[in-house]
């Protein structure tokens, strides 16, 4: 079995719809189809919820009807028959009047992840009665059955293995089953989902729940590319990568993959494999255990970091500073992405600020604290071990130019990491691309 996940773009237009249903044609091993939602949808729903929360009612029912009408022109592309029309125009309505129902109730957090995830709700809908009308057998899933989370609101592998177990040996007779990315159920029961770019996750959960063949990532580039391509003229995909290296680049920016999702594939050790959808001919990237050689592979960049300097004469010769430290950034809930010490002071990265002014006066009960905003991590991937030299001449040398806040290496074999004020991002990553693959 292989678990096939499609991004927003891939299931964007009802064309690429049928691209996919075709594509699922092409060989008939078992397949689960985890679907995101089409393209633009998650991100009206979240500012229809920001009119509700605002109280702005009537633009967050104007945003809905908006909205509904695309679907309504989208079915009359994706569908010819009759009867299947209306029975799509039924359920778009039936999702859309749930949406309008809740926007006019008070608001609480609940409704709000209820009209986040109605995306994914519709496009898998809309996708089994295309399959249905192209005749292609496959059976419809609910994701909230079966993605569950633990009190830590983090997803339970052991639950969501037995429960989909449980649906699947329900539907033998099936070899293609079609479910929701994104969307989860929390530990009161209620709808919830695995945050925004959360369908990645979905799928390699799934497929790591069932121990599959190949979790397959389909979207719209061939793979995980040597450089961000937006900052930088000439990148190219990645052939292979290990767990570690791709998920230090889905952490440390590559916004391909959502930054969780390696952790369940890595767990039960089941190859990801990013795919083009546009170019399925394309090897994409293949994420596995084997670690290939080559020292330097790829380059990301996360940008809206805040840097934080804590400085401390007691820290000589101290023992428990970095824990006082660490304690408070806990007490926040606020994850550390970078830290370098010296003797006297220690600089760590957040790229959450939501607590910064909290944080900041308590670090002020025991050191000296300097904060600056608007930094980017640059992350550099590879097989980093100090048996290859020259690594750390190179990038230095490519960004000789370019003032370095931090650095951080030797935390795993497979990170540099450097942090930079966002205006030298753009000539950081274009320099050690030159420098690094001579491109
Ligand atoms: N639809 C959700 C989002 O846009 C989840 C996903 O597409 O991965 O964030
Ligand atoms: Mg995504």
């Amino acid at each position: 079995m292989k678990v096939l996940k499609f991004g927003g773009t891939s299931v964007g237009t009802p064309q690429r719809m049928k691209h996919i249903g075709a594509l699922l044609t092409k060989s008939d091993e078992e397949k689960i189809v985890v679907l995101s939602a089409v393209s633009g949808t998650t991100n009206s729903l979240v500012e229809i919820i920001q009119h509700f929360k605002d109280g702005n009612r009537e633009l967050a029912l104007e945003k809905s009807g908006a909205l509904r009408s695309s679907y309504m022109t989208f079915i009359g592309e994706l569908l010819e028959n009759e009867d299947r029309r209306g029975r799509a125009t039924e359920i778009v309505t039936q999702h859309f009047g749930e949406i309008d129902r809740l926007i006019r109730q008070p608001y609480l957090p609940q409704i709000e992840k209820v009209i986040v995830v109605q995306g994914e709700m519709i496009s898998t809908n809309l996708f089994y009665l295309h399959l249905e009308e192209a005749g292609i057998s496959s059976k419809l899933i609910m994701a909230a059955d079966f993605i569950y989370l633990n009190e830590n609101h983090e997803p339970d592998l052991t639950i969501i293995s037995n429960k989909l177990k449980n649906i699947l040996s329900q539907y033998r007779e099936f070899s293609l089953f079609i479910t929701q990315g994104f969307i989860c159920r929390n530990v009161n029961g209620g709808i919830d989902n695995l945050d925004r770019g959360g369908s990645d996750y979905s799928a390699t959960l799934i497929g790591s729940a069932l121990k599959v063949e190949e979790i397959q990532i389909w979207t719209d580039i061939d793979g995980m590319h040597n450089n961000d391509p937006r900052v930088v003229d000439k990148t190219k995909p990645i052939s292979d990568l290990s767990f570690e290296e791709a998920g230090e680049l889905a952490y440390f920016g590559a916004k391909i993959l959502h930054p969780n999702c390696i952790i369940p594939a890595q767990q039960e050790d089941v190859p990801v494999r990013i795919k083009n959808t546009m170019n399925p001919e394309a090897y994409g990237t293949l994420i596995t255990s084997n670690q290939s050689p080559e020292a330097v592979k790829a380059i990301a960049a996360k940008d809206g970091i805040t840097a934080i300097k804590i400085k401390s004469t007691r820290m000589i010769n101290a023992y428990g500073f970095l824990r006082r430290v660490f304690e408070i950034f806990e007490k926040y809930k606020t994850p550390v992405d970078m830290i370098t010490t010296s003797e006297i002071a220690v600089s760590l990265t957040i790229d959450n600020p939501a607590f910064l002014d909290d944080i900041v006066d308590e670090l002020k009960g025991y050191a000296k604290v300097e904060v600056d905003e608007n930094q980017t991590i640059i992350c550099i991937v590879g097989d980093l071990v100090a048996e290859h030299e020259g690594v750390g001449k190179e990038i230095f040398h490519a960004l000789e130019n370019v003032p370095i806040r931090m650095i951080s290496y030797g935390g795993s074999r497979n990170n540099i990491s450097l942090l930079v004020d966002s205006r030298f991002k753009k000539k950081s990553l274009q320099y050690l691309n030159k420098r690094l693959f001579d491109l």
